[in-house]
């Protein structure tokens, strides 16, 4: 069994604060600043350019991707981090293209997450040849997979509403349609079990802010199955892709397996934070994770509604058919939440009216569901949001 008290003492969370907000950006890990300082003197400072070599750093990629993989049910040494997971979502669509040649229509639905439509999008038009994009809304993408369909490509967990997609059934679908699938696992990876090489899923890529908890900015990763991985042709052919980078050649070659998807230089001291971070899921099961995930979003969907019935609640009632987080619906909903946060809980806003709450069993306990209600049900009973400051938007909601 996980030890979650021993978990939420790894993180560092200010005094005052209940925390709902790790699905946008996970805490800081108590070992992160010491292990940063150190890697900054030791390695940077100490090593130089030789760091490379002997702190390992060029074979981080890799060695991350390997424990992100282990959380993710993908095959060791399919998994490589680096860019963005918006460089991500090019790079797989593109591979999956590249691999149905013949096929012109890229199917996902409105409950993905815009970059993921915007980057699908730019690389269609880039690539020029008659490509559509076609967005279906979320229940009726199982009946869209057609035989006209390339690429599936599906957020797992919807951003907005948490709504779970069943990623097995929709691969097993698409597979029998001849089409391909790329799975964005953003709010997946750490929040909940995900088994890609059981579900035979093709491509996925994730972020590692969230519920991984490596830091603003910290790098994204990609998943290509090992069936695939000798096959696909890398859109962004960088140098450390290649076959052999230090050859310096002129052409490009690419490199074995997973390592063909990196691209550029990666960001090393993000990486540190992050392999520091990772060292908390040596300590959590993940099943118990999402045991203990659904138990608190369930506490905390029956103590809202208890209290505050002008909240409509946005997100499946029934756990097994949502990630980790739970949405209300409320037309005051910016400033409803800015009122919350001014008292200690903080939780995020997505337009037009969705207040969204995450919960993550790592350091979030049923004490913290409880408060975070009781403050709640006072903002929302006694209309504390409907003040002139809380409703002035910020640019980053
Ligand atoms: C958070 C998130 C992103 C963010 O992409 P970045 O390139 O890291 O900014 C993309 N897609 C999904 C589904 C997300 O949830």
């Amino acid at each position: 069994m996980t030890d979650f008290a021993a978990t939420k003492a790894m993180f560092d969370l200010p005094d005052g604060v209940i925390y709902l907000d790790g699905n946008s950006l996970g805490p800081l890990p108590r070992s992160v600043p010491e292990r940063i300082g150190a890697m900054l003197r030791d390695e940077w400072g100490e090593m130089l350019i030789t760091g490379w070599n002997k702190a390992g750093w060029m074979a981080q990629p890799m060695a991350l991707g390997d424990r992100i993989g282990r959380l993710i049910g993908a095959e060791p040494g399919h998994v490589v981090m680096g860019d963005t997971l918006s460089l991500k979502v090019y790079q797989a669509l593109a591979a999956a293209l590249d691999l149905r040649p013949d096929r012109r229509v890229v199917l996902s639905d409105s409950g993905n997450f815009p970059t993921d439509l915007y980057m699908a999008e730019g690389l269609l038009k880039t690539l020029d040849k008659g490509h559509e994009l076609r967005i279906v809304a979320p229940e009726e993408v199982e009946a869209a997979i057609t035989d006209e369909v390339a690429v599936l490509m599906l957020t797992e967990v919807d951003y907005r509403t948490g709504r779970l997609h069943d990623m097995a059934a929709l691969t097993r679908k698409a597979h029998a349609a001849g089409a391909l699938t790329v799975w964005d696992l953003a709010h997946s990876a750490g929040a909940l079990p995900v088994d890609l090489a059981g579900a035979g899923a093709d491509f996925a890529i994730g972020c590692t802010y969230k519920y991984l908890n490596g830091g603003p900015g910290s790098p994204a990763f990609i998943y290509v199955a090992p069936r695939h991985a000798g096959k696909v042709r890398p859109a962004l052919s960088g140098w450390l892709g290649h076959d052999a980078p230090f050859a310096f050649d002129l052409d490009y070659r690419p490199g074995s397996g997973i390592e063909r998807m990196r691209v550029g230089t990666p960001p090393v001291i993000q990486m540190t934070a992050l392999d520091c971070a990772l060292d908390i899921w040596e300590r959590a099961d993940i099943a118990d994770v999402r045991a203990k995930s659904v138990a608190l979003c369930d506490r905390f969907i029956a103590g809202v509604e208890a209290a505050c019935p002008m909240l409509t609640l946005a997100s499946p009632r029934d756990g097994a058919r949502r990630g980790s987080q739970v949405s209300f619906r409320f037309a005051d909903g910016y400033a409803a939440m800015q009122a919350l946060i001014a008292r200690g809980v903080i939780g995020d806003f997505r337009a037009p009216d969705i207040m969204r709450f995450g919960f993550t069993p790592l350091y979030i306990d049923e004490a913290d569901v409880d408060a975070a209600v009781a403050i709640l049900s006072d903002v929302m009973t006694n209309a504390l949001w409907d003040r002139p400051e809380y409703k002035a938007r910020a640019a980053v909601t």
